[in-house]
């Protein structure tokens, strides 16, 4: 017997705009309830709803980084839901003519390989707003939260294991994030997960089966998601060993919830067709025409993205895996990266800057690298004193703080600091010539090929900085020392 597990994954993310996808209603989180909200987004009778044009923008260019087909004509449909969550009984989302079709996203695997996931459609709806359970005699309804853009982004079956479905979850997570359409920040709920899973058994007589179509609910972090998907393949199977009628054909789809504490999916009911819905053409709103130069100017925003970026740094620059994809998690720090090094910067130099300490400093002030106040033309200027043995790289760790209040440039300011190492070799050479006659003994343990000479050669070379308050250049010293304790 074979089975092979089949996943297909819908996604809502929910996009970074100012306000919600048919009103003027700001969104806003952790705000008191039912205070951002107006007669459109409550479902009043005679409210006209008016499309958000940066939602619609975001959504695109989500899907042209998706490699999606653009809808030249898109329009807008209303799907039927009874719930008290939506007062205007319905939806507003796309059925059928969405926004965008047919596009893909190549993710990385863990055994270093990547693999094309077929993108489907994505296209935008509304959000609900949320039903509050208390433990009152009464659950309470807050709308604040009803018409906040979602961009749903469906993906073919592609997905054949649970850790695949995490790492497209992720992928997507810094996708978005690097386009800066949503912030996707899983506490706050911005990214929700609904896979599809069932599994196709090959019986050991070559009988094939399909297990029914399981969608499992509302995930709303990567590790459930993963979870809920793994639960999902052995109960499936489980299932099935116990009654072959367990099929797609005899059971039909359902849907399924996420227990989190006991680790396991529930059953929710019978899941819903499309006729189910009676998705009709929204009469409130005009279609969506995107004509070419609309298209481009949004295509335009898009720009190099991460994967593309992170194979630039690591063969054009040299960067180990790590380190470029450490520098390519956020649009702005790669921007300002990169800057540098086409200013010069060597990369190794100005990577490690930015990594070890242009990040850590920025997290601490909260903001991004490049709002640090240090521009990249003055990372490049900080990266070539520590290249050129101007400055050690603690000095240029110390260097930079001071940067961040002081707009001088670097080598005015590390020498008024006295932050510059001491590289000339005359200068240096007469001091370590003081240094071998002063400790005569330990010169002549260091030239004695002895146990003890690295040590004694240690010392030398420890007298020599403290001498120049640490501001020699050790390698300029070393080498020095070398040759004097040869000659
Ligand atoms: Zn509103
Ligand atoms: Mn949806």
């Amino acid at each position: 017997m074979n089975a092979r597990l089949i996943v297909g994954l819908e996604i809502h993310v929910q996009l970074a705009t100012r306000t919600k996808l048919f009103c003027g209603c700001k969104l806003g989180f952790g705000d008191p309830p039912n205070s951002n909200v107006c007669p459109v987004c409550l479902g009043l009778p005679g409210a006209l709803p008016v499309l958000n044009r940066a939602a619609y923008e975001y959504a695109v260019r989500t899907a042209v980084a998706l490699n999606c087909r653009m809808a030249r004509f898109t329009k807008w449909d209303r799907k039927g839901y009874y719930y008290p969550d939506l007062p205007k009984n319905y939806q507003i989302s796309q059925y059928d003519l969405p926004l965008s079709h047919d596009g893909f996203i190549e993710i990385p695997l863990e055994d270093g390989s990547s693999q094309r996931i077929r993108i489907r459609r994505a296209h935008l709806e509304e959000d609900a707003g949320k039903n509050l359970h208390e433990g009152l005699d009464h659950s309470r309804v807050d709308l604040n939260r009803a018409g906040t853009p979602l961009l749903e982004i469906v993906t073919e079956p592609d997905l054949g294991s649970p850790a695949e479905c995490r790492i497209l979850a992720q992928e997507l997570q810094k996708l978005v994030q690097f386009l800066g359409v949503s912030e996707a920040n899983m506490q706050m709920g911005h990214l929700r997960f609904e896979p599809n899973i069932n599994l196709h058994i090959v019986d050991d007589d070559g009988r094939e089966y399909r297990t029914p179509i399981v969608e499992v609910k509302n995930l709303n972090s990567f590790r459930a998601l993963e979870r809920a998907v793994a639960h999902e393949e052995w109960r499936q199977l489980e299932e099935w060993k116990r009654d072959h009628e367990y099929t797609l054909e005899h059971r039909g789809k359902q849907n399924r919830g996420w227990n989190d504490v006991r680790n396991e999916t529930v059953f929710q009911r019978e899941k819903e067709e499309a006729h189910d819905y009676r998705y009709f053409p929204e009469p409130d709103l005009v279609p969506v025409e995107l004509d070419e130069a609309w298209l481009e100017r949004i295509g335009a925003t898009v720009g190099e993205l991460p994967p593309a970026m992170k194979r630039r740094f690591m063969g054009e620059y040299g960067l180990s895996d790590y380190d470029a994809g450490v520098l390519t998690a956020e649009r702005a720090t790669a921007e300002f990266f990169d800057a540098a090094v086409k200013l010069g910067a060597a990369p190794k130099r100005a990577a490690n800057l930015v990594t070890q300490l242009g990040l850590q400093l920025a997290k601490e002030r909260g903001g991004a690298v490049s709002e640090l106040g240090v521009g990249p033309e003055r990372l490049a200027e900080l990266a070539r004193l520590i290249e050129d043995g101007a400055l050690s790289a603690s000095a240029g760790a110390t260097l930079f703080e001071k940067m961040l209040t002081d707009g001088r440039a670097p080598r005015v300011l590390a020498q008024e600091c006295q932050l510059l190492q001491r590289s000339d070799a005359a200068a240096l050479e007469a001091l370590l010539e003081e240094v071998l006659a002063q400790q005569s003994q330990a010169a002549a343990e260091a030239r004695s090929g002895s146990k003890k000479a690295a040590k004694a050669r240690g010392f030398l070379l420890g007298q020599v900085m403290q001498k120049t308050k640490g501001q020699a250049n050790p390698k300029v010293v070393s080498d020095l020392l070398d040759r004097k304790l040869q000659g």
